[in-house]
């Protein structure tokens, strides 16, 4: 009868439906969403509390069911079932709180657009497999500190509450969950820097948390990168950009700390840490993926006698190398930083005019 496909796992303990709607604290004037209602549980004691219950639903039978179930009730005006992806839809309607007990499919793609919102709820009660939720909560120097620990602990506060045991669920799923309660930053408590920008700091950082940062940036497809924003950012400044190639820049990369060769540097601590990376975030963007692979490549066809580069290339290098030295954070590793790291980096490298998105 539950969708699998869809990570319909029913919870049939409505002492945990409870907890999760009476840990969001709802006010008698809140809008509501609650991502995968399924069968209702946790939809009807949100919509006892709330104003409002937006219920966003990908099984259209279970949107039925939710539906039918207070059909006929003082609550069915309350409620209002969207049928769809809530992954696909442009937004997460405005809403004060967000309530799930969250298909584990979607967990990450579904943290990074409620932080995304630019009015984001103020809480958050989302329930997760354990693994996932102890990388939200994990801290600089944890085996499961990644982009997404950085991410949620930046723009949000992130508590544990409970641990729900397998046996609660209907079929029981796998793995034990976990609820967090997420409160986002608000208001003037909000970062104000684009949410595209931290992150994607934090892609490129974490593509290779067990290097240095000199290494995670002294990648060619992420200088590429840095360059190609680099030149809208000096066509929208007036900053003329001297294309002209400079036939051998091996003297100009020496003198530059020799970004790329610290690629070559390895601590060890990869088997320390080993498969750590592998699951790390599961929505990197293919280009991430390939750039181990295109380093790789760069490694076996290395030919240091001719070594050309534009001008620019060698502008946006030595900018690059400038905010690491300059920040101190050129030999740590992203493992290693906290936000505060990372935010120092991200302003470092906006003053010199180096953008990630
Ligand atoms: N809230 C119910 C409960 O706690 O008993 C059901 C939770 S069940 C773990 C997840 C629900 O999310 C299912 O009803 C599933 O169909 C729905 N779902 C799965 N992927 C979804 C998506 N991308 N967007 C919206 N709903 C989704």
């Amino acid at each position: 009868r539950f969708n699998k496909d869809f990570g319909q796992h029913i919870l049939k303990n409505p002492g945990i439906s409870d907890a999760i709607v009476e840990k969001a604290y709802l006010k008698p004037t809140d809008v509501v969403v609650e991502v995968g209602p399924g069968t209702g549980n946790i939809t009807v004691r949100a919509l006892e509390k709330a104003k409002k219950v937006i219920a966003i639903e990908l099984d259209p039978k279970m949107g039925a069911e939710v539906t039918k179930r207070v059909q006929s009730t003082p609550l069915a005006k309350k409620l209002e079932v969207i049928l769809g992806d809530v992954i696909k839809m442009p937004q997460i309607p405005p809403c004060d709180a967000l309530i799930s007990n969250t298909p584990y499919q979607i967990s990450s793609p579904l943290i990074f657009k409620m932080l995304s919102m630019p009015n984001p709820p103020r809480v958050a009660v989302l329930m997760f497999q354990r693994e996932f939720a102890k990388r939200l909560v994990a801290r600089p120097g944890d085996a499961l500190y990644s982009r997404l620990s950085v991410n949620v602990n930046f723009w949000a506060t992130c508590k544990h509450i409970m641990k729900v045991g397998k046996q609660n669920f209907k079929p029981p799923p796998k793995v034990e969950s976990d609820v967090v309660r997420i409160e986002p930053l608000l208001g003037s408590a909000r970062p104000n820097i684009a949410f595209e920008e931290f992150d994607g700091l934090l892609r490129i950082s974490f593509n290779r948390k067990n290097k240095t940062l000199r290494a995670a940036f002294g990648i060619k497809e992420v200088l590429a990168m840095c360059e190609r924003n680099y030149k809208v950012y000096c066509s929208l400044h007036n900053i003329p950009i001297d294309e002209s190639i400079v036939e051998d820049a091996s003297a100009e990369d020496a003198n530059m700390g020799s970004l790329d060769d610290e690629m070559d540097v390895d601590d060890g601590a990869e088997e320390e840490w080993g498969g750590v990376d592998a699951d790390e975030d599961e929505d990197m963007p293919t280009f991430f993926k390939e750039l181990n692979e295109a380093q790789a490549a760069k490694d076996a066809a290395k030919t240091p006698s001719r070594n050309p580069k534009s001008r620019i290339a060698l502008v946006v290098r030595s900018k690059v190398n400038k905010v690491l030295t300059g920040t101190g954070l050129a030999d740590k590793r992203a493992r290693q930083c906290d936000q505060n790291d990372f935010l120092k980096l991200l302003i470092a490298f906006h003053e010199e005019g180096i953008h990630f998105s």
